[in-house]
């Protein structure tokens, strides 16, 4: 007898053998990603047709793909705005029209009165009736016995130059290959896993999801429900989490500054603040200190509605950077917001003997030269800046902590690089990532389960809630009263242009001539002007005039959208709030209601509203809590627009749906966990499986 070669597993089995498939087919395959045997298996429906039964006429809805048979009452030509080809099936239960656009004497000869046919096509509402146009059908006499299919008929997502029938040719293939040798796709969940959650075993799960018994709940599998489904969203779901999961594991490996000190600074900076911390401050600050006192890199999400005070916790964050000799890089995603932060940290910093440095686009030449050398001195020290600091040509002597604000749009690649720009010697620096959009938690578990999580779950006290109104457009003379009222009584107001969809220079034309317009007709006021095409220098100083209350009014694009804070300004108008998601308008509201003083947002819409934006809108004028907020957000435009991942399609899944797998998703994470524990030789294996091309930063 002899030795039967080990075949390879069908993830490393190229399409190529299974016959039929050519270096054509498998061109056209590769281009969407399927370049083996696995890929194929894992290539599922998208939906399915029901062609195993003959279903009545008269039950028929719009909007079915069903198969009837009847016989042929009337044909005509009907020459109306497209001559037509109309045929009247009757077969007891109702009548059904089948309507051709194009057809030959032949056909129309063929389907005379009295003809019975078989018929498979959608069915919609036309002029007379339910209709059925171009149908696939065949007349009953040439219908072999028994051409009714067997399983539901797969549609499957395609490319160029591939047809359903193609695909269906293909994936009986591989099914076939399956059948005879299943273990070239090995079960990496082990069985106590499965039976826990009572999910089917993969082999049957993919063999009933690419062709399902007639008597599969059609509604069920649309909805992404059946077990066979939620077994592979499952697996999915869990290749993903153990995938951070790994780069947890990697990061812990790696040496970083244990950055211990003796809190006199802290303690110095919280007795000069001039109001005490919150619990939760103090609660995710001790948290902070923590990590950072180990020898390992803290990779830290720290999340805290609009105003809960992360800068403040940054700050001591700083502090104890400093306080053990190590320097400490700030990054923001705008200069408004960098420079803010520079003005912020030097009046902390400063009266305790620290430099604070700001590495602005605007420093050129000597001046960026003489900054750059700066860092390159072994002192603590702090500087500010955009992603500009960590342009190649930044080099850090002794680099502790980036902070990084207002990021949590940061990809996972993004984070890993910029670990690895900060990367000096074997240390590499503490992490710390604030976001003030409140990401639901089970979501922040699966998307940054890299990181570790802190929440700012309070509001400092004496806070008000910004009481908003929604008003149509056609108010704006009340609206400018208001500004004018306002303005008079010493406070100060935004006013914001949106126009997301058009490009940044109209936006900020838009901007200028509602300016200009304000300016006419509040001739008392002051008035200044923020948008993204203005020189630095000059948004700077418009910025600060506002800060020193020397304007009343500031017309601004979305650029004020993050981290602004100027506790005066206590009313904002949003022109078009409609265009905007609901955390950005949480965002943009967080800017006023900063002080003690009450604070009012006007959202000022176009009509007509559509019947989503009203609701939208309403949240917001209903709640001021930013989860809240945010987990609306997500059932209302879904988990790749809150995530704002959708560009960089990190977290886009074969088969799972953040919003709709939610409940999923704390199985997971405790399925994660047993599975690393008891069996974690298959967690490389399934992260493969399901993240394959995607994981260059993993080397486990
Ligand atoms: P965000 O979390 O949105 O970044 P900031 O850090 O900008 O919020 O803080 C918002 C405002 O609240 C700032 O003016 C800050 O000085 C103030 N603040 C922060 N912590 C407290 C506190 N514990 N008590 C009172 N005011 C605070
Ligand atoms: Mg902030």
């Amino acid at each position: 007898m002899s030795a039967v070669p080990q075949q390879p597993p069908l993830h490393e089995t190229p399409v190529t053998d299974l016959k039929g498939v050519g270096p054509r087919n498998a061109e056209r395959l590769a281009k969407i990603g399927v370049t083996t045997v696995q890929d194929v298996l894992f290539h599922l429906p998208l939906r399915y047709q029901d062609r195993t039964r003959v279903q009545e006429i008269g039950a028929l809805r719009p909007g079915d793909q069903a198969v009837v048979e009847g016989q042929v009452q009337t044909t005509e030509i009907r020459f109306g705005r497209r001559r037509s080809l109309l045929v009247t099936l009757v077969d007891g239960s109702g009548s059904l029209t089948l309507r051709f656009f194009h057809f030959t004497a032949a056909q129309r000869e063929a389907l005379g009165s009295g003809v019975v046919l078989r018929c498979f096509g959608e069915v919609r509402k036309g002029p007379g009736g339910l209709e059925m146009i171009h149908p696939e059908y065949s007349r009953e006499q040439e219908a072999e016995p028994g051409s009714l299919e067997s399983s539901l008929t797969p549609i499957y997502p395609s490319t160029e130059g591939m047809h359903q029938l193609s695909w269906r040719g293909i994936t009986d293939k591989a099914l076939a290959l399956l059948e005879r040798q299943p273990e070239r796709l090995p079960e990496w969940l082990p069985a106590q896993l499965l039976e826990r959650y009572r999910l089917p075993e993969l082999v049957p799960a993919l063999r009933f999801l690419h062709r399902p018994p007639a008597d599969a709940s059609l509604e069920l599998l649309f909805a992404g429900g059946h077990p066979a489904q939620q077994r592979l969203v499952f697996e999915e779901l869990l290749a993903h989490r153990l995938s951070l999961g790994l780069l947890r594991r990697q990061r812990r490996r790696v040496a970083a500054l244990a950055l211990t000190g003796d809190g006199g600074l802290r303690r110095r900076l919280v007795q000069r603040l001039g109001y005490s911390l919150t619990a939760a401050q103090q609660r995710v600050g001790a948290e902070i200190a923590a990590d950072l006192a180990a020898a390992r890199p803290m990779m830290r999400l720290l999340q805290g509605d609009v105003g809960s005070g992360k800068t403040v916790v940054a700050a001591l964050a700083a502090l104890q950077a400093l306080e053990a000799g190590a320097q400490v890089a700030l990054m923001a995603p705008t200069e408004l917001l960098s420079e803010q932060h520079f003005r912020t940290f030097r009046d902390w910093l400063e009266p305790l003997g620290l430099p604070v440095l700001w590495l602005t686009g605007r420093l050129k030449g000597r001046a960026r030269s003489e900054l750059l050398a700066e860092l390159t001195k072994d002192l603590p020290a702090v500087v500010a800046g955009t992603q500009a600091l960590f342009q190649q040509d930044v080099r850090f002597a002794r680099l502790g902590l980036v902070i990084i604000d207002e990021q949590h749009r940061f990809g996972v690649h993004q984070r890993m690089a910029l670990r690895e720009k900060g990367e000096r010697g074997r240390a590499v620096p503490h992490q710390l990532i604030m976001t003030a959009t409140p990401i639901p938690r089970t979501l922040a578990m699966s998307a940054y389960a890299d990181l570790d999580l802190s929440v700012i779950d309070e509001l400092p006290s004496g806070r008000k809630p910004v009481a908003t109104v929604v008003v149509p457009a056609s108010r704006r003379q009340a609206v400018i009263e208001r500004v004018r009222a306002a303005c008079a009584e010493g406070r100060q107001a935004y006013w914001v242009c949106t126009l997301i969809e058009e490009s940044e220079a109209l936006q900020c034309e838009a901007a200028e001539a509602r300016a200009r317009q304000l300016a006419e007709q509040l001739p008392d006021l002051r008035i200044g002007l923020v948008h993204g095409r203005l020189k630095a220098a000059d948004k700077a100083a418009a910025m600060q005039a506002f800060q020193a209350r020397n304007l009343d009014l500031l017309v601004a694009t979305t650029v004020i959208e993050v981290g602004v804070d100027v506790p005066n300004a206590s009313l904002m108008i949003i022109e078009n709030p409609e265009r905007l998601g609901l955390a950005q308008l949480h965002q943009l509201r967080g800017r006023v209601g900063r002080g003690s003083t009450e604070s009012h947002c006007v959202l000022m819409y176009q009509t007509p509203l559509s019947g989503n934006a009203q609701q939208r809108l309403a949240v917001l004028r209903e709640s001021n809590d930013g989860f809240l907020i945010a987990q609306k957000d997500l059932e209302l435009r879904g988990a790749g627009e809150v995530l704002g991942t959708r560009q960089t399609g990190e977290m886009q899944f074969r088969i799972a749906d953040l919003v709709r797998d939610q409940a999923l998703l704390d199985d997971v994470a405790a399925a994660a966990d047993r599975l690393l524990q008891a069996h974690p030789e298959r967690v490389p294996q399934l992260v493969k499986r399901w993240l394959g091309r995607r994981q260059q930063y993993i080397n486990a």
